[in-house]
């Protein structure tokens, strides 16, 4: 009951929020039209940075560049260990003198490997970004800076608090920041995390959770031309149970299973006395995860080779971040703002998990997908596009205005 007038309170706030005149939209977009060349001139410092996840010498370089543009805007710099994982989280207050409190997050960290920024440094062309984590995520940083800077512009200060929160190890399960992002995540009203924009312009309501079936067998070893009736061939079980896993999926539902790492034998000769085997589960529901984990146990069992021993567990990684009716609500808001220059925005879901669905797992409004279009995510083909930068500035600008004045929501 309390949750449902919750949604309801909050709907009632930002859904009725003010239809801007176009005489409004001007400043915006001219303020966000200034700052561009020096957005894309932080995009390339920050792009030929390698800060692969674990990378602490790059990631500490990167959050240097971060803290001197926010310090700058005026916020009060914390900066927090991420371990076990690499390199400082970045906490940067500002303080208002409204009553919202919204939460802008973004992450540090890429999944390339020292070396790729010299290889390929960022470049644009034809419209087109490129670049080591220039979309994935050093354009989260860049469009947050930007819009500090409008909002510093407009000498806007009708809020309470906005945090930007920069993490070291989203890449890798941010395991060494969930504890931070959940407390951050509480002590906002809203969570708005800037991935990237998806490649048709539009924006993220619903993520995929994540997560890994590890699957190990043991057996036992012997001489595959003397005796082999003797051996138990942990590959051959271990074959048998990704097959049988692979099962657990359900299409209908959104949940799959993928086994994408196999480790087993190391000798022609001799029958495996062990094998190994991950698997990458993605759900839209928290209960598909628990059906899976149920399931495995039981199916577990049912072996191919009796004498081999077989233990399988889910590792949970992100929750889902589900669609609902806040969601909703804050889509709603972004897309009639994205009307206001004209714009249609559209809304989307991802099987890939994020930040978002760890603050969506504390069950705060959060809203994904607010930094500049782009696609190729995790590939040496990743892109984002520069015409989108003042359009995402204008809409992630507006958004923090609107729900800035807002008051405290959902309490
Ligand atoms: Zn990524």
């Amino acid at each position: 009951m309390l949750v449902r007038f919750a949604v309801l309170a909050f709907a009632a706030l930002v859904s009725l929020g003010p239809v801007i005149a176009a005489e409004a939209v001007k400043p915006i977009l001219d303020s966000a039209e200034k700052h561009k060349p020096a957005a894309i001139r932080l995009w390339e410092r920050l792009v030929n940075i390698d800060s692969g996840t674990g990378d602490a010498e790059g990631l500490k370089a990167v959050g240097a560049i971060a803290v001197d543009e926010l310090t700058r805007l005026g916020a009060k710099i914390d900066t927090i260990s991420s371990a076990p994982a690499a390199g400082d989280n970045i906490v940067a207050t500002f303080t208002g003198t409204g009553k919202g409190k919204v939460l802008l997050m973004a992450h540090m960290d890429t999944v390339f490997a020292r070396g790729a920024a010299a290889t390929r440094p960022f470049r644009i062309e034809r419209g087109r970004a490129y670049g080591p984590g220039v979309s994935d995520d050093k354009a989260g940083v860049v469009i947050a800076v930007a819009v500090l800077n409008i909002l510093q512009d407009l000498k806007f200060k009708d809020y309470a608090r906005i945090t930007v929160f920069l993490n070291t190890n989203e890449e890798t399960g941010s395991r060494g920041s969930r504890a931070l992002i959940e407390k951050l995540a509480k002590e906002h009203d809203v969570t708005l995390n800037l991935e990237a924009g998806r490649a048709g312009d539009g924006i993220t309501i619903w993520r995929k959770g994540s997560g890994t079936i590890k699957v190990e067998v043991k057996g036992r070893a012997s001489h595959a031309g003397a005796s082999p009736e003797l051996g138990r061939n942990a590959v051959m079980e271990l074959a048998h149970q990704m097959l049988q896993l692979s099962r657990l999926a359900d299409a209908g539902k959104g949940t799959t299973i993928n086994f994408t790492v196999v480790k087993g034998g190391d000798r022609k000769n001799i029958i495996p006395d062990h094998a190994e085997a991950d698997a990458d589960v993605r759900a839209v529901v928290t209960d598909e995860f628990d059906r899976v984990e149920r399931e495995l146990a039981t199916a577990i069992r049912n072996k191919l080779i009796a004498d081999t021993e077989v233990r399988a567990t889910l590792i949970r990684t992100f929750p889902p971040m589900p669609q609902n009716a806040q969601i909703d609500v804050l889509a709603a808001m972004a897309q009639r703002i994205y009307g206001e220059i004209g714009k249609k925005l559209n809304l989307e879901g991802s099987g890939g998990a994020a930040d978002s669905s760890l603050a969506a797992g504390v069950f705060r409004p959060t809203l994904d997908g607010l930094s500049l279009v782009g696609g190729n995510a995790h590939t040496d083909q990743e892109y984002a596009e520069v015409d989108s930068m003042v359009p995402r500035f204008y809409l992630l600008t507006r958004m923090v205005m609107e729900l800035g004045r807002n008051p405290k929501n959902d309490q």
